[in-house]
């Protein structure tokens, strides 16, 4: 099938690659020149695993292209696919103006019949604002509707960043919102035939009306926040009651309403998705006289929880940080992925920085996107800025601190040699964020350990 995917970020490339090898011919479109110059050099702007290869091979066989061509990427495709991004407007609400910008693109320049894809996580109701936003551009040209007839559907996507491609290929689910409409359901038998591929060992497309499976994305996302929350508030109370917050997990989630998963206490969420998403649902809420009560506490408590670290930092070396050194593995939002966008680590840098210290950090593969983000974060802040060195490797990181501070969970971080970590820190103190240690080995190995909500163990 013909497909355009409009927004070549992690969700559109992710998309348009996955649909091009099954043998789609795929065209993505980006208003970023930069991103469309890399993707047509052989290269790929974000790190995500097994990506680079499913690009370059159907890149190669023709079946993926890359431009700013808005009206060629309108022509191509029977199939447009919205997949830019939505961020947090200043009331909290998705900012729709790169969707809706989309959508009077296609209208500006749609001939025959479209199907509208709406990728982007998007409130309830969007998909009518899409439509509405492409009828007005068809009046504009004096098309009647019935000579360039269109139907706007819902599929949100539900892949994790730094799975992406794994999550793609072999979904667990997959939404789709349609209306009964004889275009709706002309939409219906095309996003059926494109997906098909997908539910060939078992069915497994959940297709309902559009305004649901809008709905679905942001519960799905806020109950995930909210099992996060959960554990993390708990986890504080752990360290107070001492309690080990690791045997309670294990404790509850052998329960099968419960389950293990998404059970981890640790210095709070970030990334594209989940902060916002939160915010955009219970600004839904206020828009119907509606308090999501429960969703404002999940919020809240991520936010606190973010500042768990630099409480703990304290706690331990004091207000004044001036004449410390600490150094911080892990900087992305999670592992396998170099999206920095909310993550935790930017907080906690934020704050030993404010309180006088020097940093040096370390991320298997967000280094370059580091640079980038904490040249912003710090813009105009030369003095500070000269206070942060990014580290070669991880032992280079820790030589000298007075600490180590664990704030993503890489593999590559899980089983250190801790004797040669402890012979470069000058105090051998460790705050972990994501409980990678046990303490019972850190204590044997001599080492001061900071976990979340594991402080019973640490104090033996
Ligand atoms: P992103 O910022 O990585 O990519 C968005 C892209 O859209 C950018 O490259 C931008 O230049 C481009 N763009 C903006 N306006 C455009 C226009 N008018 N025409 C063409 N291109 C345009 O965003 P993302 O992380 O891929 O997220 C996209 C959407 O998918 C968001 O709504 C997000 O909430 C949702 N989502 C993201 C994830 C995730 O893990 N990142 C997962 C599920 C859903």
């Amino acid at each position: 099938m013909k497909i355009t995917i409009i927004g070549t970020g992690y969700v559109g490339l992710v998309t348009g690659a996955c649909l091009a090898e099954l043998g789609n011919n795929v065209f993505c479109l980006d208003v970023d020149q930069n991103k469309v110059d890399i993707l047509n050099n052989g290269g790929v702007p974000i790190h995500e695993p097994g990506l680079e290869d499913v690009v370059a091979r159907n890149r190669a066989a023709g079946r993926l292209t890359f431009s700013t061509d808005v009206a060629a990427s309108v022509a191509h495709g029977d199939v447009q696919f919205i997949a830019v991004g939505t961020p947090p407007d200043e009331d909290g609400s998705a900012d729709l103006q790169y969707v809706l910008a989309a959508a009077r693109n296609i209208g500006k320049h749609m001939t025959g019949f479209k199907v509208i894809v709406d990728k982007s996580t998007v409130p309830v109701g969007t998909a009518g604002k899409v439509q509405a936003a492409i009828a007005q551009e068809l009046q504009l040209r004096g098309i009647a509707e019935k000579d360039a007839a269109f139907s706007v559907v819902s599929n949100p996507e539900f892949l994790k960043e730094g799975a992406a491609v794994e999550d793609f290929m072999r979904p667990d689910r997959i939404v789709i919102g349609h209306d009964n409409t004889p275009e709706g359901l002309k939409a219906y038998a095309a996003m059926k035939k494109l997906y098909a591929p997908f539910n060939r060992n078992h069915e497994r497309t959940y297709w309902m009306d559009v305004r649901s499976a809008e709905f679905t994305k942001y519960a799905a996302n806020a109950m995930l926040a909210t099992r996060i929350s959960f554990m993390n508030e708990l986890a504080n109370l752990a360290d107070k009651v001492g309690a080990d917050i690791e045997a309670v997990r294990h404790g509850i989630g052998s329960d099968p309403r419960i389950g293990h998963s998404f059970l981890y206490a640790g210095c709070g969420y970030g990334g594209s998705c989940f902060p916002k998403d939160v915010q955009a649902l219970e600004r839904t809420a206020r828009d119907y006289g509606q308090e999501l009560h429960i969703l404002r506490a999940v919020e809240q408590v991520n936010n606190n929880q973010k500042h768990v670290l630099g409480k703990k930092v304290v706690a331990r070396f004091g207000e004044d940080l001036h004449g410390k050194h600490f150094a911080i593995w892990g900087l992305a939002f999670k592992p396998n992925t170099d999206d920095m966008r909310e993550a935790s680590s930017r907080v906690l840098l934020s704050e030993l920085i404010e309180r006088g210290a020097t940093v040096a950090v370390y991320d298997p593969v967000a280094m370059k996107e580091a640079r980038r983000v904490v040249a912003l974060d710090f813009s105009g802040q030369d003095e500070a800025l000269g206070r942060i060195r990014f580290s070669e490797s991880p032992m280079d990181a820790l030589q000298g601190a007075d600490a180590l501070a664990i704030v993503t969970e890489w593999k590559a971080f899980r089983s250190p040699d801790f004797d040669q970590l402890k012979s470069k820190l000058k105090t051998p103190v460790i705050f972990d964020g994501r409980n990678l240690f046990e303490p019972q080995v850190m204590a044997d190995a001599g080492i001061e350990y900071h976990g979340i909500g594991r402080s019973i163990l640490t104090k033996g």
